[in-house]
């Protein structure tokens, strides 16, 4: 480990698709690009493989099963990777549950009201339980967007989700390049949000409350988000594809954390590295 505590095992955001189910109106999705074969992510990650181990994979999107090939890819990345599926859950659940191992096989679900009946999202979350995320031990966890349009339901919907033994985690709504929620929004957000009062800070990175900027960051060394062409940022809110070519034979993870140049960490904030502990 770290001094910092993090793990050494790499992680991984990889949108796989800017392609989705759904249309969500707080939704701002890049143009989807023609998909890159299975194939072809397939022979990169076995190049992470033989360099890291097992790694972990953040497949988001988009929404990552409409990706052509998306059960054939996620069977096959679980053979080496561990891979959490960030997902609206339109998918056939049962296709992969129970076949893969939750230890291998993860699923961050996020509930889209505007989308899909409450009932018909709700049971599928219930079939993949111990898939889900544990943000509040023993209970298991589904996110939902902080969208001003749908906030007022919220309690509603949490009471019917803790009813099935689940907890509905709000997700501050990021509108363009900013927060999209007010004071009272992120009041609502703080209390239900299992990030308040960690060490790391993570809420107050998350609402605007502290400012990343000049902190060493281990995203781009123990951290990196593959967009959906293959070029490669350290974090969501860096774009500069600092980090190449996920494709290229010669693709690597900086060796160092470095200062981060953003003033809001919506998202990653987790590699921030820790002030009391330095850096290595
Ligand atoms: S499910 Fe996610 S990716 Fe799809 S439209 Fe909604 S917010 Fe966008
Ligand atoms: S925005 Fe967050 S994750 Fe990205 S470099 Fe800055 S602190 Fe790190």
């Amino acid at each position: 480990m770290p001094a910092d505590d993090l793990p050494r095992t790499p992680h991984f955001g990889l949108d796989l698709t800017y392609a989705c189910t759904y249309s969500c109106p707080y939704c701002v999705l890049p143009k989807a690009g023609p998909p890159r074969p299975v194939q072809d992510w397939l022979a990169a990650w076995r190049r992470v493989h033989g360099r890291h181990g097992r790694c972990y994979i953040y497949m988001s999107g988009g929404e990552p099963s409409a990706y052509p090939g998306f059960y054939e890819l996620v069977r096959a990345l679980t053979k080496m990777h561990t891979v959490d599926l960030c997902t609206n859950l339109a998918w056939q659940v049962e296709r992969l549950v129970p076949e893969l191992s939750p230890e291998v096989f993860k699923v961050s679900a996020t509930f889209h009201p505007t989308q899909v009946p409450l009932e018909e999202f709700l049971a599928k979350a219930v079939k993949a339980k111990d898939y889900l995320p544990q943000r509040w031990p023993p209970k298991r966890s589904v996110y939902f967007v902080a969208d001003p349009g749908q906030m007022d339901r919220m309690p509603e919907y949490q009471k019917r989700f803790e009813e099935d033994g689940l907890v509905l985690v709000p997700l501050p709504l990021m509108k363009g390049q900013d927060l999209g929620n007010d004071e009272a929004e992120k009041r609502a957000i703080a209390a239900s949000s299992p990030n308040k009062d960690t060490a790391d800070r993570k809420l107050d990175y998350q609402l605007k409350q502290l400012s990343p900027k000049g902190r060493l960051c281990r995203a781009g060394q123990l951290y990196a988000l593959i967009r959906g062409d293959g070029k490669v940022d350290r974090c969501t809110r860096c774009e500069d594809r600092a980090l190449g070519d996920f494709f290229a034979s010669d693709f690597e993870l900086w060796s160092e954390p470095r200062p981060c140049v953003q003033d809001w960490c919506p998202f990653e904030s987790q590699w921030v590295v820790q002030e009391q502990t330095g850096a290595r």
